[in-house]
């Protein structure tokens, strides 16, 4: 009878794993999700090597599944084995499935989870925090969320708005939730909690908004918060939460806490058990240039850095900064993987890191000692050289808020690898980033604006002298051998903006949006570990930014993850989100795609003199950018405004911008802080951009990136010199 009750409290649950007749090796369909330290610790056991239990797989992060039924010599027979549509619209699907004990669990934009049965596809609950639509305006990035943890029996994770949930993972019914950021400013979660011996690790993002960022530790039983490291110091004259912020407080000039500083540790935390650390990374510097921030200079600890945390107190233990003085939005928040990898003969147990500012790192855990460092990109130019101690040699030419000339920074365009999972496959000893080689435009004004992001920099401006010219630039998955610190292969049919899994099987699965101004479907993926050589690849309808995860049940391996990029495709085209799930010999098909005719850019004719279209552009770059796209460095989702009919009608336009008729769209008033005239001169902006585009050729199905993509080869005539890689070992 009490089984019954179990099972059917289990939907597809099978009797004979609870009585414990399934064999070692296949995932044993628990009557909850019981992940605790003890099975965390033994991730690669029999026992649980068809699990995937936390954000990274296990708490290495290296996202390697031990399983290996799909592998080389038979990925090509790997189908759909089911699907589920997921509702959720306007934001990307950042987040990785994760899987146990027969459950499988994803988030969607807006912070909502659904919890579906791992084998068949059975929604089993979904639950939804009503994160009010206001908080749309306090974010940079999106309405996205990258994953739950699961802990026994509870699932985890945090909101749009601040907060962390936990919920009963076999019901969805909510067992505690604790606000975990102060409402009343711009902070928001969008990253995967961690949890180790019943602890969850969680910081904020909101960096873009002056804000000053911390990491936290909460209680797993009831939410209550343990411990807070602030990774930047306050007002001096308040006191220092925390001994290390008297000193970091001496690499900062001026009045910094008044804008926050920065440094939210919005991605990447591993929690290391050989060591008891936990490892994060902390955003940019804030505002963006150093100069504004910091008008006396000083390297602004612990921005762009990586800090190991004692887990249970969140005492401080070592640091390394990165990227002193950042002023390039370099976060470190990237994933951060541990191993144990032999260097000069000699094993060590090293943390390995390859954030935005393109340098691969090596460090030893336990002290954080720099083993070696060398960019993983063909070269970078933020920097010069390291010094006898490792610590990067500055380009001076790098400091645009001090010179006013302005820098093409390399890498840029958000950076040489960003929070797209990484994954290291112990058998191949390689590890696989999304990399992204390209520069960015860095023009510092103080107080100017992106939206409503307070970046200090003028995105309409660019700098004085040509652009570098980089030989190989674009998006493509790099494996990099961290141990000689070099790149073994590199894939352009894979991406620098989706996730990596690799697996026992040799391979390596990543989504692989088509490239700038192409027009194939997006895909997922299976490579090669050894070689890079596509082995498989599937039509996904939808683009995928986020990680794979591969689980088994009853014997069949699994691999599962969610398409769904808001990135992709013209703004009215019809969009799917679906999680989607494969095995050997499956046959079922995605529905055909709905039928789509790209609207036609149909604005009136232009119309104001310069001034009017000077302040429109001025005034849109300030208030509307940030959601509706700007220069190809579109930050969001929001529709593109050139194709809007209100451009035809000065009243119907007014109506939205100043009178709020789309306030419930998520579309607020700015009677605040925009005039009649300004709308006007926003819409003569609007206009003119729209008649512009009409006579451009169409850049292909996937939405964001440099107007006309990024180019193949030089082009002839002069361009800036790139300096050739800086290096560091450690001898
Ligand atoms: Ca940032």
């Amino acid at each position: 009878m009490r089984s019954q009750i179990i099972a059917a409290a289990l939907g597809a649950a099978s009797l004979a794993s609870l009585a414990g007749l399934v064999g070692p090796t296949q995932a044993a369909v628990r009557p909850q999700a019981t992940v605790d330290a003890k099975r965390l610790l033994a991730a690669d056991s029999p026992a649980n090597a068809g699990q995937w239990m936390s954000y990274g797989r296990d708490y290495s992060e290296q996202r390697y599944s031990p399983l290996e039924q799909i592998n080389v010599g038979d990925v090509s027979r790997l189908g759909l084995a089911w699907y589920a549509d997921l509702a959720e619209r306007g934001g990307s699907y950042e987040t990785t499935p994760i899987e146990v004990d027969g459950r499988i669990f994803v988030t969607a934009p807006w912070s909502k989870v659904y919890a579906f049965d791992a084998r068949t596809g059975k929604l089993l609950w979904k639950y939804d925090p009503k994160v009010p639509g206001g908080f749309a305006v306090k974010l940079c990035c999106g309405i996205v969320n990258r994953g739950v943890a699961v802990w026994e029996g509870k699932v985890i994770w945090g909101t749009l708005d601040g907060r962390l949930i936990a919920v009963d993972a076999r019901t969805g019914k909510k067992v505690w939730e604790v606000q975990a950021t102060d409402r009343s400013k711009t902070l928001s979660i969008s990253g995967a909690p961690r949890i180790a011996d019943g602890r969850i690790f969680i910081g904020e993002a909101g960096s873009e908004f002056e804000q000053r960022g911390y990491m936290a530790a909460y209680d797993a039983a009831t939410g209550k918060e343990l411990w807070r490291w602030w990774a930047v110091p306050g007002d001096p004259e308040k006191g220092f939460e925390q001994p290390e912020l008297k000193w970091a407080a001496k690499t900062w000039t001026g009045e910094w806490w008044k804008k926050g500083g920065g440094g939210t540790p919005w991605d990447g935390i591993t929690y290391d058990p050989v060591t008891g650390l936990v490892y994060i990374g902390t955003g940019n510097g804030a505002p963006w240039p150093a100069w504004v921030r910091s008008p006396g200079g000083g390297d602004n600890l612990f921005i762009s850095s990586i800090v190991a945390l004692d887990a249970k107190t969140g005492k401080f233990k070592w640091y390394y900064q990165e990227t002193p003085q950042d002023g390039f939005d370099f976060d470190s928040t990237q994933q951060i993987i541990t191993a144990n990898i032999v260097i000069d003969g000699a094993k060590r147990h090293v943390v390995m890191h390859a954030p935005k500012n393109g340098i691969f790192y090596v460090f030893d855990a336990a002290t954080g000692e720099l083993l070696a460092a060398k960019p993983f990109v063909p070269t970078v130019n933020w920097m010069t050289a390291f010094d006898a101690q490792g610590r990067p040699i500055l380009n001076p030419e790098a400091n645009y808020g001090k010179t006013g000339k302005g820098f093409y920074a390399v890498p840029g365009g958000g950076g040489a690898h960003s929070w797209y999972p990484m994954a290291f496959n112990p058998n191949t000893g390689l590890v696989y980033i999304p990399a992204n080689y390209s520069s960015y435009p860095f023009v510092a004004e103080a107080g100017a604006k992106m939206g409503n992001q307070l970046l200090s920099i003028n995105v309409a401006k660019r700098p004085s002298g040509p652009p570098p010219v980089l030989v190989g630039a674009g998006s493509y998955l790099l494996a990099w051998d961290p141990v000689k610190m070099k790149a073994v292969w590199m894939q352009r049919q894979g991406s620098g903006r989706a996730g990596v899994m690799t697996t026992a099987g040799n391979l390596v699965f990543q989504g692989t949006t088509p490239p700038f101004g192409s027009s194939g479907p997006p895909t997922f993926s299976a490579f090669r570990a050894d070689t890079g050589e596509r082995v498989w690849t599937a039509d996904t309808q939808a683009g995928i930014v986020g990680g794979s995860a591969s689980y088994m049940i009853d014997g069949v391996q699994y691999v599962a993850v969610v398409a769904g990029n808001s990135a992709f495709g013209d703004y009215w085209e019809p969009t799917y989100a679906r999680l989607l799930v494969y095995k050997l010999d499956a046959k079922i098909k995605l529905p055909p795609p709905m039928p789509y005719t790209p609207p036609v850019l149909n604005p009136p004719a232009d119309f104001g003199d310069a001034a009017l279209l000077s302040r429109g552009e001025t005034e849109y770059n300030s208030h509307c950018a940030s959601c509706h796209g700007n220069n190809g460095r579109v930050s969001s989702v929001f529709p593109d405004l050139r194709y809007a009919g209100q451009l035809w009608s000065s009243d119907a336009f007014d109506a939205i911008v100043i009178g709020g008729a789309l306030q419930a769209n998520g579309m607020v008033s700015f009677r605040k802080v925009l005039t009649l005239h300004d709308a006007d001169a926003i819409r003569a902006y609007v206009v003119s951009l729209a008649n512009e585009a009409k006579k451009e050729p169409p850049r292909g199905r996937f939405r964001f990136g440099p107007p006309g993509g990024f180019p193949a080869a030089p082009p002839p005539g002069a361009a800036a010199a790139v300096p050739p890689p800086p290096e560091y070992h450690h001898s």
